[in-house]
């Protein structure tokens, strides 16, 4: 990876000893996306690990989650957004947050549309979100061979983040990090500005679900 691309080692449903092994190799971020499954794994693993939870999160899961989670990669509404603040709150803490963009051709994928990024960093100290800290955004590219759509949506995204670091979130120096590239993808997501990688198969095989 080049300097300045973080590795988020994505563990789900593998074991703690698959887990391990990638820890004694030197890896500290792991990336979970079901939360029953991250808070069952925390106390099995070193404390110096730094959790990242990258999955869909739903409002309901959130007081479970944020104890041991370092960074939330996946916030998808203001909702949500607002649910993590008031929980981080309650136990005197400062969330780390990515916000997810829109960027793929799927309707399914999760995220907000530029426009509500815009809205969302223009009115941060409106919506009194101080509990949370917005490190940058999330993106995910469409599940496609098509190596040209992946490019483009992977570079709108890169933009967008530019467009927002320099803009509305320009007074946050927290807002600095961009998340996108998973084992398929990697390569053009990190051609395309990315700082964060989110990968699991590649490093720890194929999920057995
Ligand atoms: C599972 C997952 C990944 C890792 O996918 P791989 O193809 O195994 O590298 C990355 N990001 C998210 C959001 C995921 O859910």
């Amino acid at each position: 990876m080049p300097p300045g691309v973080k590795l988020v080692a994505v563990s789900k449903f593998h074991p703690i000893e698959r887990l391990m092994q990638a820890y004694d190799a030197g890896q500290r971020i792991f990336g979970e996306s079901r939360v029953q499954e991250m808070v069952q794994k925390v106390p099995l693993m070193p404390a110096d690990v730094e959790w990242h939870f990258i999955g869909h999160l739903q409002t309901n899961k959130v007081r479970q989650l944020l104890p041991n989670v370092s960074m939330i990669h996946s916030v998808d509404s203001l909702k949500l957004l607002q649910c993590i603040n008031k929980e981080a709150a309650r136990i005197g803490k400062i969330v780390n947050v990515l916000l997810q963009v829109h960027v793929a051709q799927e309707q399914e994928k999760f995220g907000f549309s530029v426009d509500e990024l815009e809205q969302i960093a223009s009115g941060t100290d409106d919506l009194a979100v101080s509990n949370v800290r917005i490190c940058g955004l999330m993106a995910m590219a469409t599940n496609t061979d098509d190596e040209a759509e992946i490019r483009s949506e992977f570079a709108r995204a890169h933009a967008v983040f530019e467009h927002l670091k320099h803009g509305a979130f320009s007074g946050n120096s927290s807002f600095c990090e961009l998340s996108m590239g998973m084992s398929d993808d990697y390569p053009i997501a990190v051609d395309e500005g990315s700082t964060m990688v989110r990968i699991g198969t590649t490093i720890f095989g194929e999920r057995e679900y």
